[in-house]
């Protein structure tokens, strides 16, 4: 644990503020799945104290949604705190059966879902023909939307396309199944970072809140990072865009949302496009969709429960939800019941004439 993770812990002083807010606490009801709790854990890993599988229940079911840093009047960390801690524990204890599984998979496929397929199969054929060699923008389409919600990458790709933004050769893995859960990610940050340099890119751009946090925390400072809907943003008038009559809702991912204050950016994509009705909570004291920081894989009856919560906040007015980070809908499609999810570039491709 480093200097700054230390001066975390001891700021924190146990005040409890953030049992209130805790998404995981108020599933549980143990101290250990609180941040006071994981701070305590936390200070005792650092210690050197003896580890058991306790600790990693307390620091594994961390969603690392951030609302305790949020909310925190004494200003500690605990997403971060327990981030460094899970990566102590491998240090010290070595990996679980899971995380080693996780690592293996994720190296050796470039992607922790064992695809296969290749990275832009996304693309049709005549697409891949034209990509340019270089270009000063490149969209990083991460593993959860080439895999999963492929016609997300297309659709996407084809707005940035118009604006002049091209892909990267061979994206892998951006690193946040692996660095989030406690392991190391050189190998696949080495990669990308080679690949960036190749394409000649200042800007990555990126419609996942795991790919966004991680490129911009993990990766050196070498290039701008933006979510799809800073860079759309502000380029709404170049876009033909009709107005929808109807009226839809937005689910902040931690990621982008607590994590890097991107709020506004998507907002203003929407009401450009519709009648935006808020859910219960939202901006900074938005809930957790509950697939962050390693819990979906590991623990789906938490994550299932906080997704069964976070869509109890749809409002009733609202047609669709709309997400910007594939994670975050693919959670909260598990509880979704007859509501419709759809990502933002959905909605603006809805919009566009
Ligand atoms: S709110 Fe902050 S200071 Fe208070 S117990 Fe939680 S982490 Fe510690
Ligand atoms: S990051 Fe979220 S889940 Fe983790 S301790 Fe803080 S409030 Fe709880």
């Amino acid at each position: 644990m480093n200097d700054e993770h230390r001066r975390s812990i001891l700021k924190c002083v146990h005040c409890g503020t953030c049992r209130a807010y805790c998404p995981v606490f108020n599933e549980y009801g143990w101290e250990s799945t609180n941040a006071r709790g994981r701070m305590l854990i936390a200070q005792q890993i650092d210690d050197d104290s003896d580890i058991d599988d306790s600790f990693r229940f307390s620091l594994d079911t961390c969603t690392t949604c951030g609302i305790c840093e949020q909310m925190c009047p004494s200003g500690a960390t605990p997403p971060d705190v327990v981030e460094n801690a899970r990566a102590a524990v491998v240090r010290k204890v070595g990996a679980s059966k899971a995380q080693e599984k996780l690592k293996n998979d994720t190296v050796e496929w470039g992607n922790p879902l064992r695809e296969s397929r290749q990275r832009l199969h996304w693309l049709e054929p005549a697409q891949k023909e034209e990509l340019p060699d270089k270009c000063e923008y490149v969209y990083f389409a991460g593993c959860m939307t080439a895999y999963r919600y492929p016609e997300v990458a297309r659709k996407t790709f084809d707005i940035l396309k118009k604006l002049g933004v091209g892909v990267l050769e061979d994206e892998v893995c951006c690193g946040s199944p692996l660095l989030r859960t406690g392991s190391d990610a050189s190998e696949l940050i080495g990669h990308n970072l080679e690949q960036i340099k190749k394409s000649g890119a200042k800007t990555i751009i990126t419609g996942c809140a795991g790919c966004y946090t991680t490129l911009k925390k993990d990766y050196p400072d070498e290039f701008e990072v933006l979510h799809v809907s800073e860079f759309l943003e502000k380029k709404l008038d170049e876009l033909d865009i009709r107005k929808l009559d109807i009226s839809v809702s937005y689910h902040d991912p931690c990621h982008i949302g607590r994590a890097h204050g991107i709020y506004e950016a998507p907002r203003n994509v929407i009401r450009r496009i519709c009648n935006l009705e808020e859910m219960d909570t939202h901006h900074e004291n938005a809930r957790c969709c509950g697939g962050g920081g390693g819990v979906r894989r590991s623990f789906s009856d938490l994550s299932q429960s906080l997704a069964s919560k976070r869509m109890d906040e749809v409002p009733e007015k609202a047609e669709l939800l709309v997400t910007s980070c594939p994670l975050c809908r693919s959670n909260l499609e598990m509880a979704a019941e007859d509501r419709e999810l759809i990502d933002i570039i959905e909605l603006l491709e809805k919009a566009m004439c």
